[in-house]
């Protein structure tokens, strides 16, 4: 009886694998097909200054609109899309779309060049190749957009590995005049010990902190603790989550100088964010 089993066991693990491995192949096909047929699309959150409500800028966030699922998220993508070496593409991708749309915006609004900036999501994928530094300045430079109005966003993990060769990467990218920022800080490995290598401007608090905040006394004296580091360090603090009225006055007693979050807006097309945040 056990051996029977065993055997439907084998059946049903290859039968997922297999429905696993078809389900990759259609996928890698649609997402191609989508990069070829304009079926991905940035949305933008709004970055605010909470002393005086002002948008200093947006992240762009990538989603895709398919044609039978509705528009996805980057979770139901993402990480497919860097196993199959197609993260680079999208990437490069949004950026454009994102660099293109800030600079249209501030010949539209009439916005000068220090009033707004735009962050872009970097994968740990595009930092580690060669390339980077290349495409982001073709990019930016055909774009039109002062490239002191972007800023890249990278995550702690994605500079653990080879942290030599990306510091070198991230000095030339700070030579541009490219910004950068530390994403989800508080969550990764940590790379406090190897911050200091890197020209970092900004440092986006994790949303799990501000989440947690007031539930947990032990865990918001360590966000406590964050803030006034990153400011100890000179860094711009950026909050990340905040949806209540009550994260928004803790941040704001922190000293954090940009919140994002559901209370402003969640990340929205680019025509709604104008008719919200322009056309006024
Ligand atoms: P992230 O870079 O940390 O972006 C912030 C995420 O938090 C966004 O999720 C945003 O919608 C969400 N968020 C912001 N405020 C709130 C809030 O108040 N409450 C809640 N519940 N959520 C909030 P989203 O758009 O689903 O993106 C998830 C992640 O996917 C991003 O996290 C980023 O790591 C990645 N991602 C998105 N676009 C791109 C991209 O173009 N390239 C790369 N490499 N990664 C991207
Ligand atoms: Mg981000
Ligand atoms: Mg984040
Ligand atoms: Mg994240």
């Amino acid at each position: 009886k056990a051996k029977r089993n065993g055997r439907n066991n084998f059946f049903i693990y290859c039968d997922e694998l297999h429905h696993e491995t078809q389900q990759k192949n259609l996928l890698e096909k649609e997402i191609k097909f989508a990069l070829q047929n304009d079926q991905f699309l940035v949305y933008y959150q709004p970055q605010i200054c909470p002393s005086n409500n002002k948008v200093k800028g947006m992240e762009a966030l990538v989603r895709w609109d398919h044609p039978s699922r509705g528009i996805l998220g980057p979770s139901e993508f993402l990480s497919i899309a860097e196993e199959l070496n197609l993260i680079g593409s999208i990437g490069e991708w949004v950026l454009k779309t994102a660099c293109i749309q800030l600079k249209s915006w501030q010949v539209k609004y009439g916005l000068a060049d220090n009033d707004m900036s735009i962050s872009v999501n970097l994968s740990s994928l595009q930092l580690q190749d060669m390339n980077l530094i290349e495409s982001v300045s073709r990019i930016v430079s055909e774009s039109g957009l002062s490239s002191h109005c972007l800023e890249l966003e990278i995550t702690e993990s994605s500079i653990i590995h080879s942290p030599e060769t990306i510091a070198t990467r991230l000095h030339q990218l700070d030579e541009m005049k490219i910004k950068l920022a530390l994403d989800d800080f508080g969550t990764g490995y940590s790379s406090i010990e190897h911050l200091h290598l890197f020209p970092i401007h900004s440092l986006k608090i994790d949303k799990s902190f501000i989440f947690a905040y007031k539930q947990k006394r032990a865990q918001d004296r360590v966000l406590q603790a964050m803030i006034k580091f990153a400011k100890y360090l000179g860094l711009s603090v950026i909050a990340e989550g905040v949806e209540t009225d009550e994260q928004l006055d803790f941040c704001l007693s922190q000293g954090c100088d940009l919140v994002q979050g559901y209370y402003y807006s969640k990340p929205i097309c680019a025509l709604e964010f104008e008719t919200k945040y322009f056309e006024t």
